[in-house]
């Protein structure tokens, strides 16, 4: 079966991505096909942010916004000129969706809801009266003389002048990105610079982490060793999960910490008290502990240790929490003021896929020209969002990437 001649755009993925290029190209007045191969498009953007969606980063400078794609910054200011980080603020508000711009020039939905981000797409889609076809997983191109004949899904075909590929990544695969552009592009003499997770957690080993999920530390430092070497000092919040470190601080360390476990053993150690000196920390919580004598360690811990934390830090310490805080000998003082100083973390390795915000690698920007996202080496086909190897740290730089080069492919085509 055959569905004829009638589209100038098959869009394949509907992400973000992908619904940016569609959009773009049925406003420009083309007749657009989106295949989807959930039963919903945009899964993973409706997780973005933990729900909230950090949209962009409102960063004015373009070199030190550039500067975040690394060495991909070179090849994105032609891109960023056509559609930037103010064309995101006005695309998105224009259409009745106000953004915020919080810490570290994160900027959010004012209602903080991806599903409103989600809406504003859809309805821009449904505007230019794309078609969707949802559930429909594309199996293969057939390829001839450079160009894309047609697509096969299952046992239909579709057939179109030009190709919009957004397949993205292989991070979050149950949202649908499982990596089947990769493939895809690699029979196409692409060459794929092998995807691993880059923006991703951190596996430890110590159980009291894990008993201490959900809980976050607010404004510690933590110190990375790599055989026992101090290698990276980091100030911030840290969230701990019951499979080991998150939060956007860990997450953009990953990329350091995985070169450190290539080189040895990895550990960490959390200081809870990043402003005082181990001197000045015993002297505060002497200060505490000095109005609260009668009360046991169990009931005093809570008044020195972050919020969440106090039986587990108890716990480590191994001092009878029945002890009056009278009765503390200066060593055991001692103890609890190192311990708070050094928590001790063993980092085991990243989180998979499975746990990645970003898995780094796809096409290398050598093989797209830039100016359209057309791919160098097949005429009719336009590749955009994570598919594209650029590196990139959290902070909004990943869902900016998919409003650039999708509104530059539906531009284009
Ligand atoms: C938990 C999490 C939180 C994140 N938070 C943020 C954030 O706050 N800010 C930010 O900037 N970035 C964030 N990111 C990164 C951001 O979500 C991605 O960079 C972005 O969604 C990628 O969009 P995309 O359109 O390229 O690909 P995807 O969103 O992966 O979309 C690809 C689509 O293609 C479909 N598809 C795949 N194969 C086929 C096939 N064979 N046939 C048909 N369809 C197919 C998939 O089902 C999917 O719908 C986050 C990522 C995760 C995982």
């Amino acid at each position: 079966m055959k569905d004829g001649d009638q589209y100038d755009v098959i869009v394949i993925g509907g992400g973000a991505a992908g619904m940016m290029a569609a959009g773009r190209a049925a406003e420009n007045g083309k007749r657009v096909l989106l295949l989807e191969k959930n039963k919903n498009l945009g899964e993973k953007l409706k997780i973005t942010g933990a729900g909230h969606c950090n949209i962009t980063n409102a960063e004015e400078n373009i070199h030190l916004l550039l500067a975040k794609y690394g060495s991909a910054a070179k090849f994105l200011f032609s891109a960023f000129a056509q559609f930037g980080v103010a064309d995101t603020f006005e695309f998105f508000q224009k259409r009745g969706l106000p953004l915020v711009v919080k810490e570290n020039k994160r900027a959010f939905p004012k209602t903080e809801s991806a599903l409103d981000v989600f809406k504003v797409l859809e309805k821009y889609l449904k505007q230019g009266q794309v078609k969707i076809l949802a559930n429909s997983k594309v199996d293969k191109f057939v390829i001839k003389n450079s160009r894309i004949e047609k697509i096969i899904v299952g046992e239909k075909e579709f057939v179109a002048k030009n190709y919009i590929l957004a397949t993205g990544g292989k991070s979050h695969p149950e949202t649908g990105s499982t990596g089947d552009g990769f493939v895809w592009l690699k029979n196409l003499g692409h060459k794929i610079i092998k995807p691993t997770p880059t923006v991703v957690p951190l596996a430890v080993k110590d159980n009291w982490v894990k008993q201490l999920a959900g809980v976050t530390l607010p404004n510690i430092k933590i110190n990375f060793f790599v055989d026992s070497k101090k290698s990276l000092s980091l100030k911030g919040n840290v969230l701990l999960t019951h499979f080991g470190l998150s939060g956007p601080l860990i997450l953009n360390a990953a990329g350091r910490v995985a070169d450190f476990l290539q080189a040895g053993e990895v550990t960490a150690t959390i200081d809870t008290f990043p402003d005082f000196d181990l001197g000045g920390l015993d002297k505060h919580i002497t200060g505490i502990f000095d109005q609260n004598k009668n009360k046991t360690l169990k009931n005093a811990i809570k008044l020195i240790t972050p919020k969440g934390t106090g039986n587990v830090i108890l716990s480590l310490i191994k001092i009878d929490p029945e002890i009056k805080i009278n009765s503390l000998t200066k060593d055991q003082r001692k103890i609890i003021v190192n311990l708070l100083k050094a928590l001790p973390v063993e980092i085991t390795g990243l989180m998979g896929y499975n746990r990645a915000v970003i898995s780094d690698g796809g096409v290398p920007l050598t093989e797209i020209e830039i100016k359209t996202m057309r791919s160098k080496l097949c005429n009719n086909l336009y590749i955009i969002g994570d598919l594209l190897h650029i590196s990139r740290p959290s902070g909004g730089y990943s869902l900016q990437l998919c409003w650039t080069t999708g509104f530059i492919a539906g531009n284009s085509v």
